[in-house]
């Protein structure tokens, strides 16, 4: 592939990157993408894909194809465990005159990188190299480079931009001496995916959140590798706890029993144990270094939106760099990327992130009805329905991102 002044390059083949490698390679752009891992990586992270990122990805039928290798899911539940009470339910069905996708799609996000992949590699102009890590960043007034060490060693790669979608330990953030503010939560999550059929057995939505107090649980169905599907469970555990007890066969199943007491043990196909922070970069964009996904921000995944968030990135950011490099639009329209985007980051999902969990966790007795009862009036009205929806549907903060200009 001839490099030639517009080169975007891209650090990490998530599905951020992937993303920024389609939308800005289908224009015409010379992109050239690099992975550390040897392949796409297929651990079970994100799976909803909210309304407001289906919008954005209707361009050559993805948001279509997201939902036929995922399960469409309208509806989604809050339970109060300890009664087994359903607190609220809600549909997505009210944000019909708001989205063109009343529902969100449960996709595993290895599907939507390999639907992306698929794309990407019939681009004559992208190159996708795995199997590179990129391990230094430069910068001069004209161009970025990168170091990037694969199976011939270190090589250098010039490019007039860069974008950092290499995850939250992002090293193109570090290279570029960008802070990344924020906290780790002293608990970790643990992810436990089973066969078990929480819709027949129990009732439980294909999307459903537990209250308990000091603890929770999201509980969400996968199409997996076809019917009948899989369904992950996601629970908070105690800092105090070695990671041989909590992954044992023992503790995996003591942790489903009192969650979703059950007459037989669990069958479990997937354990993984993950570190959670709530950070944002202080800049997306130090001169011709983009950060955006995970590299840009992180947070805890109840609500599912930390990929939602680095999608909605990178539809933005692709948009405002092809405008600079195909149509000589001014370069300060990336401090807008920046302003718009981390605004919202910071703003709606740290906010929401942390307030979901502070709800479904909250053990203060009175608190904890006060939250509950309330979310089942908001249940009831269809208006007040409509708008707890247009803010966990991500569209009040897409609405608010548009909002912002530069002054
Ligand atoms: C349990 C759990 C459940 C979640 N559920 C949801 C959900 O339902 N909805 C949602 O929106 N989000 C969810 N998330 C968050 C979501 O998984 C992340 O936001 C998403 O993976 C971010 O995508 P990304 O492409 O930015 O980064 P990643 O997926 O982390 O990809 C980064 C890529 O960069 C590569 N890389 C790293 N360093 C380098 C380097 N130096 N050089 C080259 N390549 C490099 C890696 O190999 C990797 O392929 C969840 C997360 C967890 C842990």
């Amino acid at each position: 592939m001839a490099i030639d002044e517009r080169t975007v390059l891209i650090a990490g083949g998530g599905p951020v990157g992937l993303l920024c490698a389609w939308l800005l390679g289908r224009q015409g752009i010379p992109v050239r993408l690099f992975d550390a891992n040897a392949g796409l990586q297929a651990d079970p992270r994100a799976a909803t894909t909210h309304p407001a990122t289906l919008d954005l990805l209707v361009d050559d039928g993805l948001s279509q194809d997201m939902a036929e290798v995922g399960l469409v899911a309208p509806i989604f539940q809050f339970w109060d465990r300890p009664s087994n009470r359903l607190v609220a339910e809600f549909d997505h069905a009210v944000l019909a005159k708001d989205t063109r996708h009343p529902f969100v799609v449960q996709c595993e996000q290895f599907k939507t990188s390999q639907l992306l992949l698929k794309r990407v590699k019939a681009l004559p102009n992208v190159e996708i190299l795995f199997d590179h890590e990129v391990v230094d960043v430069r910068q001069a007034a004209s161009g970025v480079s990168v170091d990037v060490k694969g199976p011939a060693g270190v090589q250098s790669h010039d490019g007039a931009y860069l974008i950092g979608a290499d995850g939250g330990r992002s090293v193109v953030r570090k290279r570029s001496d960008i802070a990344f503010n924020g906290f780790t939560w002293p608990e970790r999550f643990i992810v436990l995916t089973t066969p078990f059929d929480f819709r027949s057995e129990r009732g439980y939505s294909f999307r459903s959140y537990f209250a308990e107090p000091g603890a929770w649980c999201n509980c969400f169905k996968v199409s997996a590798d076809g019917p009948p599907g899989l369904w992950r469970t996601v629970f908070p555990t105690e800092p105090s706890q070695e990671d041989s007890w909590i992954l044992s066969d023992a503790g995996v199943q003591e942790r489903m029993q009192r969650f979703f007491p059950a007459p037989r043990p669990y069958h479990i196909v997937h354990r993984n144990l993950y570190v959670t922070h709530q950070r944002v970069a202080s800049t997306f964009r130090e001169g011709r270094v983009l950060l955006a996904g995970d590299a840009a921000h992180v947070n805890n995944p109840i609500g599912g939106m930390g990929l939602n968030g680095g999608i909605q990135d990178a539809v933005n950011l692709a948009g405002k760099l092809s405008g600079v490099l195909l149509r000589g639009e001014p370069d300060r329209l990336l401090d807008l990327y920046d302003l718009q985007r981390r605004t919202v980051a910071v703003e709606f999902v740290q906010e929401q992130s942390i307030a979901n969990k502070k709800r479904l966790e909250e053990s203060d007795p009175e608190v904890r009805k006060r939250n509950l009862d309330e979310l089942s009036r908001i249940a009831e009205d269809p208006e007040r329905s409509r708008q707890f929806l247009l803010r966990t549907a991500m569209i009040a903060s897409q609405r608010r991102a548009d909002s912002i200009t530069l002054a």
